[in-house]
This record gives C-alpha cells, structure tokens and sequence, in this order.
C-alpha cells in the first residue's frame, strides 16, 4: 500500500477508518486494542525478582557470600546459616526500597506526562499522549509536541521543529499537497512526526502511527533504556564511599594479618575481618539519597511542583536567583478590561457604550482578532483575550455570532517576539486586516489614525498623546493592547510583511492583579538569601508597577527593557544584572543571556518559562521551571520542575523542601557515619589495648545489616522546617562532605565507640570476654538507635517537642530495641547469635550506656551551640 504521504486526506481518512470529526471514545477503545498504547517501551520495566537478585551484585555481599560458604565449609553452619538469612532480609528491604523509590518516580513521570488536543465524541479534549490511537484528530498550535506521527488535514503557517528525527534544526514548513514520489522523511511535508514540536502557526492531523510503529519508535527500539542519572551528590557520596572502602580494606587487612600472626584460626579471622569491612564500609550512602529524594518529590507533587529530573531536587536548595515570569505566575492571570481608549478619549468600562461607532469598532475587532472563545459561558483561551470577549458578552455581543458574520480567512499568529498578532476578515466587500498588539511595536508601524470625522494621517503629536495615555495606564500597572487595522487590496496569504502601513484605532487596557500570596512569597526569597527577578514581556511601567506592589523592586532605576541590553557585550552584561530586578519587554533570547550573566557570576538560576521560545533559556537555567496551566508542551518537556498551578510562591515552596531534603540526607548520612565510625574505634582500641575481640561477625553484620538502615531512612524523612529559609543559599560546589561536619561525625562516633568499650570493660569484668562481647554488641547496636535522635538536628532536642516529631524514627527505634532485646534475653538465640543471656540487671546496664552516648551527644550539641552564641 501507498506510504500516507501520498495519499490524499480523504484516502488516509479512509484507511485509517476515521473522518474530520475525529473518533467516539468507543471507536478509540477498540483502535488500542488492536495498535496499544501510544508509548515507547523501548525502557523495559525492571521485574520485582531482577532487582530483588540485583541487590547480590553488590561487592560486599559477594564477599559476604564467600564467608558463608568458608564457614559452612569448615563446619561452622550456625554462622553460615546466620549471614544467608541475614543477607537475604537486607536483600528483601534493599528490593522495597528501590521498588518503591522507582514507582514514586514512575508516578512522577506520569503527572510530567505529554498531554494533547484531540477531538473526541465531537469536542477538543485535552488527553494525555498515551491514551492517542490511530485515527484520532490532533490539534497543534506553537509550542505542542507532537503526539504521534500524523497526516495534516489543514494547515495555517504551521512549521516545525524536526531537529530530533532528522537533525535538521530549521524548522520545516508544512502544507497539505499530496506527494507524487517517494521521498525522504524530512521532505514529507503534510506529515508530522512523533518527537518533534510545532515551531508556529496551527494545524489539525490526522494519526496514522502510534507508540513503537512511529518513526521515533522505529529508532527507540534500537536505542537502550536510558536511566536516570546520578545527582551530583551522589556522585560526591559515591566517590567518598570509594575511597574510604579501600581504606578499610586495607584496615581490614592488616587487621586479618595480626589476627592470623597472633595464632587465630585464619577461618575465624577471615569471617571477623569481613564483618569488619561490612560494618565500617558505608554502602548505602548513595542508595539513600535516592531514597530520600524520590520520597521527597512526591511531597514536592502535592505540593503543586512535579521534579522532572532528579538533579534538580539537590539544586533547588543552592538556587540563589530565582527569575520569574510575570503574567500568571507573579499575578493571578485573571485579566479584567478597564478602560477602552478610542477617537482620542478614555472611556471607563463602566461608561461604555456599544451603540457609539468608535467603541463598536474596536469592540468588534478586539472579538475578531482573537482566538479565545466563549462556548456554554465556558471561556477557553488566553486570559488577555478571553477578557476581551468576556467584557463584550457583557454588552451583548457575543463572540460566536460577530465571528460568524465576518469569518477568518487568513492570520499570522500572535508571538512574542513580534509582540502582535494579525487576522483578515471581510468586512463590508472589503479585505480587513486586524492587528492587535504592544502599543510601541504597533505605532512604529502606524501610518493613519481613526477619527470620528474620518481617517487621516497619523502626526507625530497623535503618537506622543497615545504614548502619554500609555503611560499613564501602565503607571496604574494595567496592561495594555492596541488595535489597528488596514485593508488588504488583493486577498492572499497574510504574513508579517502584510502587517505595516496600519491604521491606529484604539487601546483597551486591563488588569491582572498580583497573587495574594506573591507579596510574602517574595519577602520569604529575600529573606532566604536569594534574589527574585521579574521578566516579562510586558511594557516596563506596568511591570515596575506590579514589581513595587509585591516588593521584588524599590526604585524604577531597578527596571530597564530587553532593547537596553541588546547591544551590552557579555561583561558588560554580567556588570549590569546585579542592579536590575526587572526586564520589560524582553525576548526569549534576552531570557538566555540573563541566566547565562547570572551563571557566570557563580549563581545557580531558577527561570520560569512557558512558550515554545522559551526552552532554550529553560535547558540553560540550573533549574527550568515550566508552566503547568498555560506553558506549552515544549517549555514542560525543557523543564526540570512543573508547576501545576504556575505559582511563584510554588517555586519559593520548592527550594524550602529542596533545602529540607538537603539536610534531611545530611542528618542521614552523618547517622551512618558517625555510627560506623563508633564500631571501627571500638575494634581499634580492643585490639591496641591486647584485649580480645569486643564482636562477633554475627553482631556487626546484624546491626549493619538489619537494625541500621531504618532510622538512616527515616531520617531522610525529617519533618520540613521553615528554619532552614532562615540562612543563606548553599553553595553549589560545597561538598556535602565538608571538615566541619567530618568533624562532627569523628567526635559522635567517638563517644559511641567509647561507650561501647566502657560497656564491653564492664561485661568482661563481671563475666570474661563472652559476656563482654554480649555488652559490647546490645550498647553498640542501642547506642545507634538513640543515635538517630542525635542526628535529628545540629541543636540539642532531647528536652524538646522535636525529640518525638518522627514517627518513622520512633518506629524504627522500637523495632530495633525489640529485636536486640530479644536476641540478648531470650536464650534460645543465645548459640546463634553469640551472646550470652542477660538478666535484667545486665540488660539495664547495656541500655545506660546507650542512653549515656546519647546525652553525653546532646550535651557535646548544648556545649557547641553556647559557644557559638557569645
Ligand atoms: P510574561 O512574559 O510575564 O508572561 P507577557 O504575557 O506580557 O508577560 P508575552 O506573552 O510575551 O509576555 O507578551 C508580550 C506582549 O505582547 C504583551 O505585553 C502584549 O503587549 C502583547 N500581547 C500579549 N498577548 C497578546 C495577544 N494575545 N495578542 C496580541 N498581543 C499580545
């Protein structure tokens, strides 16, 4: 069969078993079941049992393996017996760990899903991607990604971005004529393609391929399923954690050689020299992260920002300028008409008057060049337009029956570079062109002015008294829009070029009034150590104005327009952004040069965006924050953060928790530090001081193994305070790992190691080295339960309301004590895990040396805190 670019619309209409007005929702359920989901699933999802065996490949348990298999060789099958089960439960949390962590990022990726316009039952819905089948009628406008590969079934000036499929980065402009030949993918000119984005204009397809049958899909199936990438700070973790294991298995060694030169069973010696290593080498550092900031973006989600890269979590918590859009993120994006301007006077809403000519006029122009609509009191579309065609329903015009009396038959769409859009209509036998538009950009273009006694050449006086009006308009921070119109001689496709020699008729202006919660959102940032910069496109006296109201500027020196930095070299650029707090007007690739000043200055940028332009300043940005109502497709896929309610204080929201997990996974990881650190002294010390060994593998591999992951992880799930918007960004390059807190971790491990050999003394002094070793083991292990309260905050917590704030951690705390409990008092436990069992008394007296490493700890907290205060 003929490929569908050569075939014609109604040919591929027919084969598809579909018309222009697109599937019912049943035809649609029966096209998936023959042709799928519309998805790539070249990224195979992992089987429970896969990851559950890749918890084996791991080094130290291989090694773990090894010992078992040594021990059950010569003959110690308790011990043996011991490590299978204890490897296999640390097997099984490692598998509901990353299960978990994976399916909160999969659900994340979900909400980040595509989303497209189709026609369904006979009205545009808005579905996500993956519900598209064969035959569906998508709708495509700049900005929209495209779904799936389609035929086009009408066209205006669409062009678009094939760059992934072809690497051609023009975009390709489009049409409808059916292809003779056989020709190349890029010269399919009435096709789209899955992968690539709408550059311009509209366009309505028809899908001819869905999911892996697309030519995206065809190339994915040969592409291996790329994973996540590790954080920075995973990368940092996992180069520490490198290191300091070859570290300790040089210790771990010499240990060994000592052991085995002293006359030790080299079996025996062997088994304690890798539990040793198992309890000293910190393996679950990087894998904590993950954890801690999978769970972290779920809270992030309802919280209304959805992390499309892991990466960005860690940087919200350096971000130092967050750049921001103004319309819809620092205001509500409700747009109100406030005053009309026309034949030379300021007409107040409340004064209109649809019967007078001039008002007439402009309201049927400000219906007729706009594509928002008004369906059942239902207003789609842009809030400036839908403004618009709301203030004229209020007079009784509606929308639909003024379009249908002069229908549109031809455009050029608006964008934000232009700042204007145009659409052609015929009006009383003549071929009306309207523009709308920023009122500079318009008057540069105006030759005539509208006047009750007719049109007459525009003076130079006109445009000073409309700049004047402007002005003042924008002074009370309305936004404003002008209208001209021309007549076209001969009708034929408009484009930019027909938009010049206009006739000036009027301004509407409006108001978009600032969030309630912008003002505080903005106090918050300032208070926080970071800069909030407004960029819009929008005329600098409104923007300056609003930009007062919430606080982000003082002076108006603070504000300049994007021309004003056009001819600025790069130096001169980065020597200017620190004095400015808002750009006006500016371009998508002002956008780009601001981030990059702001970068080069060694801040770390968030930068909201929204339309197809903007994605490159969204990629540039350490932190791309799209728009989850209005911002196109484009600008989400870009993006590393989504905000579903397109709020700034979402974005301040973010950083506070990005802050929040940062110390979370610090607090975490100076837990299994400190911790590990403790076991290592206490080892070292036995061993200097000629005493015997204060564990038995068994105990080492129990404690690292079972009872001290849980409080690691619900440490990484620290209630969120406020307190940490009280300092400074972090810096970016500061590794986590810095002396100050290595410090901290050697001084906690310290007191842990040494209560656990005082305990050990006293074991070994009522009972021999047996009961000493039983000591040393329920205070080490106990010591880091109660450890995990230490690790909680920088401050002291044990008289505090905050010492039982974490339920995980108090869960994880009585799990532990019970299990360590059991092992040391119940005797039948006794032979396997090498303890003798306590009574009361002895059992007492391992529990207070826990509790003394923790009050001593707080106390060391108590003492710090003091001396920094004077
Ligand atoms: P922000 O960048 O904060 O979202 P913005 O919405 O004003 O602000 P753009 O959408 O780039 O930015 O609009 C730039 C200018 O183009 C506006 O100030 C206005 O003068 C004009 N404009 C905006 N929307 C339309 C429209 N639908 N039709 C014609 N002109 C428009």
């Amino acid at each position: 069969m003929k490929e569908f670019y050569r075939q014609t619309v109604k040919e591929v209409l027919d084969r598809v078993e579909s018309s222009e007005a697109g599937l019912t929702s049943e035809q649609a359920d029966h096209s998936r079941e023959k042709c799928g989901w519309n998805e790539l699933t070249g990224g195979k999802k992992k089987s429970i049992t896969r990851i559950f065996f890749e918890q084996y490949k791991d080094f130290l348990v291989l090694i773990l393996i090894a010992a078992a298999l040594i021990s059950g060789i010569l003959g110690d099958v308790e011990s043996a017996a011991v490590i299978v089960i204890v490897i296999t439960i640390n097997a099984i949390l490692g598998t509901i760990q990353t299960v978990k962590a994976e399916q909160s990022l999969r659900s994340l990726k979900k909400l980040s899903g595509p989303e497209a316009k189709v026609l369904r039952d006979g009205t545009t819905v808005q579905l996500p991607a993956r519900e598209l089948v064969v035959g569906d009628i998508i709708l495509l406008e700049a900005g929209d990604m495209i779904p799936a590969d389609g035929r086009l079934i009408e066209n205006a000036s669409l062009k678009v971005d094939e760059s992934a499929l072809t690497g051609e980065s023009l975009a390709v402009e489009k049409d409808l004529e059916t292809l003779s030949a056989e020709v190349p993918l890029g010269d399919r000119t009435n096709m789209v393609f899955s992968g690539s984005f709408v550059t311009y204009g509209r366009g309505k397809a028809v899908i001819t391929d869905s999911g892996m049958q697309t030519e995206i899909g065809k190339i994915a199936g040969l592409l291996k399923s790329t994973s996540e990438k590790q954080t920075p700070l995973q990368v940092n973790l996992e180069e520490f954690g490198k290191k300091l294991s070859i570290l300790v298995l040089i210790f771990c060694g010499i240990l060994f050689a000592i052991s085995v030169f002293r006359g030790e069973k080299i079996g025996s010696a062997f088994m304690f020299a890798v539990a040793l290593a198992v309890a000293a080498i910190p393996e679950a550092l990087s894998s904590i992260v993950t954890i801690v900031l999978s769970f972290g973006t779920q809270k992030m989600a309802r919280e209304h920002a959805i992390i499309r890269k892991l990466q960005a979590v860690e940087g919200l918590g350096s971000v130092s300028i967050i750049c921001s859009d103004k319309t819809g993120t620092l205001t509500q994006n409700k747009m109100t008409v406030e005053d009309y301007y026309v034949a030379g006077k300021r007409i107040p809403v409340s004064e209109l008057d649809p019967d007078d000519p001039a008002q007439r006029f402009l309201m049927d122009c400000s219906i007729l060049c706009n594509d928002s609509t008004n369906e059942n009191g239902v207003e789609i579309g842009d809030p400036t337009e839908t403004a618009l065609i709301h203030l004229a329903s209020q007079h009784g015009l509606a929308a639909a029956s003024i379009r249908n009396l002069y229908p549109r038959e031809g455009e050029v769409p608006f964008d934000s570079d232009r700042k204007m859009m145009s659409t052609l209509h015929r009006i009383d036998g003549e071929n009306r062109m309207i523009v709308k538009g920023a009122v500079d950009r318009l008057l540069e273009l105006t030759e005539q002015i509208w006047t009750h006694d007719g049109i007459r050449e525009i003076t130079e006086a006109d445009k000073i008294t409309i700049q004047q009006q402007n002005q003042s308009f924008s002074m009370e921070g309305l936004r404003v829009l002008a209208f001209t119109y021309r007549e076209i001689p001969e009708k034929h496709t408009l484009s930019t070029d027909d938009e010049n020699h206009l006739i000036f008729l009027g301004l509407i202006a409006m108001m978009d009034p600032p969030r309630e919660e912008s003002k505080d959102a903005v106090a918050e940032c300032i208070k926080a150590g970071i800069r909030p910069v407004m960029i819009t496109g929008d005329h600098k006296i409104t923007a300056a104005a609003i930009a007062k109201r919430i606080g982000i500027l003082q002076d108006l020196s603070e504000a300049c327009e994007g021309a004003d930095i056009e001819n600025m070299s790069d130096a001169e650029l980065r020597d200017f952004v620190p004095k400015i707090s808002v750009y006006a007007r500016v371009s998508p690739e002002h956008k780009i040069r601001i981030v990059r000043a702001w970068q080069e200055k060694g801040m770390i940028v968030a930068m909201t965006g929204d339309g197809v332009n903007d994605a490159p300043a969204l990629k540039q940005a350490d932190i791309g924050v799209a728009m989850g109502i209005t911002g196109t497709e484009v600008a989400k896929d870009a993006a590393a953060m989504i905000l579903t309610d397109d709020n700034f204080a979402t974005i301040v929201k973010a950083v506070e928790n990005g802050r929040n997990l940062y110390q979370n996974i610090k607090y975490a990881i100076r837990f299994l530090l400190s911790g590990n650190f403790g076991a290592i002294l206490a080892v070292l010390c036995a061993s200097i001081g000629g005493l015997p060994v204060p564990f038995a593998p068994v105990h080492l591999l129990f404690i690292n193994l079972l009872t001290d992951s849980l409080p690691a992880i619900a440490l990484g799930m620290e209630p969120h305070s406020s307190e940490v918007m009280n300092e400074k960004p972090r810096s970016a390059d500061k590794s986590i790992l810095t002396k100050d807190f290595l410090g901290k971790i050697g001084l906690e491990g310290f007191v842990i190691g040494a209560m656990t050999m005082l305990s050990f003394l006293t074991g070994y002094h009522m009972n021999g080295a047996l009961l000493g070793s039983t000591f040393a083991f329920g205070t080490l292990c106990l010591a880091r339960l109660f450890h995990g309260f230490n690790c909680k905050s920088d401050h002291p917590v044990i008289f505090t309301k905050r010492f039982f704030n974490n339920k995980w951690l108090q869960g994880a705390f009585v799990l532990g004590a019970v299990l360590i409990t059991s092992v040391l008092t119940v005797p039948e436990f006794h032979r396997v895990f090498k303890v003798e069992t306590l009574n009361l008394m002895q059992l007492g007296c391992v529990y207070l040396y826990a509790f003394a490493s923790l009050l001593i700890i707080q106390l060391l907290k108590w003492i710090r805190m003091k001396f920094r205060q004077r």
